[in-house]
């Protein structure tokens, strides 16, 4: 049995990883499961997967969580602290699928145990990437990402060395909005920015594959787990998702990793790593598929890829102070209170004012993180009233 803690239960990649365990119960031991604010859908989990402890993120649902699972052995905590400390229990492996930095906490203090992370929750890559390569270099811990073009870089970095590799292709889909003429994006609402063509997510990152600024965040995250030099990592457009990312070698031998847009996919390769494990998703039919598409990514109708690489390329905290801007406006828009294009204007915006010092510790971004939200919700309300 391989102890499991689910950081993220709740959500989107966290319930794609339980229907995995549920499939072959008897591997898994449970340790954490934890989520943000919805009690009912906690505690039902916690009620089939008996974990040591369910951590509710919201401090305010303490005692309804308590009185949800009285009945039971599960132990029960709340708050960010509590998720700091059930991510420190001994496991084998944590899931980090909190979205946003509100997953970095907990992610750098199972990475500092030394526990082995499988990785969904970019955003901690991407505000404090350097501090967390260095924290699981120290520890010991392996980060095995779960993102799908990231897993499958992952796994074609299996037939070979970074020093072997020309160029990492990373694919992207292009969003629902591929298509679009840059004039009709100020009319779009957050139900059409979160129907994603071929994948079924959460909103926040639904929201991030239709600006296309997932894809920049990507690039981050794709420079910290596998550092070729930003200049050789290049994004690609390919409808189908079929390809979820390449390597080339400096033979221009090219690997790239196949698939089913089905998240379990990515997750099942990461849970059983360094092994295999069966998945009940649908074996790829490239007949029926008959063809795939590719085009080069259009920077002028979405800017946020641009943005990101200029802001790797800084480095420091402005990643950092990029993501937290972005975490900002894709709530405002998801609350409809600013347009669609009015996300990247936002972020621009927040980036604009001078680079943050650079980053000593996690303390660090979290000032930049609270001091780029506060100014990102300021552009926010100019807008919103004007
Ligand atoms: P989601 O919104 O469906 O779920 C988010 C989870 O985080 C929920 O369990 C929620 O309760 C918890 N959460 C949210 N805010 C929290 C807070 N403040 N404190 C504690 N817990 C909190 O999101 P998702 O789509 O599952 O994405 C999770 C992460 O995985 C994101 O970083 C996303 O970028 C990444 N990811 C997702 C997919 C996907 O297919 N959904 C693919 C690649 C990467
Ligand atoms: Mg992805």
């Amino acid at each position: 049995m391989r102890r499991l803690s689910v950081f993220g239960a709740t959500g989107s990649v966290g319930q794609s990883a339980l229907d995995l365990v549920r499939r072959d119960r008897d591997a898994w031991q449970i340790v954490v499961l934890s989520a943000n604010s919805d009690v009912a859908e906690l505690a039902r989990l916690a009620r089939e997967f008996t974990p040591e402890i369910a951590v509710i993120g919201d401090p305010a649902r303490h005692d309804e969580l308590t009185a949800a699972l009285a009945d039971t052995n599960v132990g029960v905590a709340a708050g960010a602290d509590a998720l700091v400390d059930a991510a420190r229990l001994p496991a084998d492996l944590v899931l980090a699928a909190i979205v946003g930095t509100a997953g970095l906490a907990p992610t750098m203090a199972a990475i500092e145990a030394g526990c082995d992370v499988a990785l969904a929750n970019k955003e901690s890559l991407v505000s404090a990437g350097e501090l967390m390569i260095a924290a699981a270099q120290r520890s010991g811990a392996t980060i095995l990402p779960v993102d799908s073009e990231h897993n499958a870089i992952f796994q074609c970095l299996a037939g070979g060395r970074l020093d072997q590799v020309r160029r990492i292709i990373l694919t992207a889909s292009g969003g629902p909005f591929r298509t679009m003429p840059a004039e009709a994006m100020a009319r779009v609402t957050p139900a059409q920015a979160v129907a994603h063509p071929n994948w079924s997510m959460g909103a926040k990152i639904s929201v991030d594959s239709a600006t296309m600024m997932n894809k920049g965040l990507e690039l981050i995250e794709a420079h910290h787990l596998f550092p070729v030099g930003l200049d050789r990592i290049e994004i690609l457009v390919h409808p189908q998702s079929v390809i979820h990312s390449l390597v080339e070698y400096v033979d221009c031998s090219t690997l790239a990793q196949l698939g089913s847009p089905d998240m379990r996919i990515p997750i099942a390769s990461a849970l059983a790593w360094p092994q295999r494990m069966a998945t009940p998703c649908a074996p790829l039919d490239l007949a029926a598929i008959a063809r795939l598409d590719f085009e080069a990514p259009d920077e002028e109708r979405f800017p946020a890829t641009a943005l990101c690489r200029a802001a790797i390329a800084e480095g420091g905290a402005r990643p950092a102070q990029l993501n937290a801007a972005n975490e900002v406006a894709v709530a405002a828009f998801l609350a409809g209170r600013i347009s669609f294009p009015a996300i990247i204007d936002t972020v621009k915006r927040v980036l604009d004012a001078d680079a943050p010092a650079v980053p000593g510790a996690l303390q660090d971004i979290f000032s930049v993180d609270a001091a780029s939200r506060a100014a990102a919700q300021h552009f926010v309300d100019q807008l919103e009233h004007a």
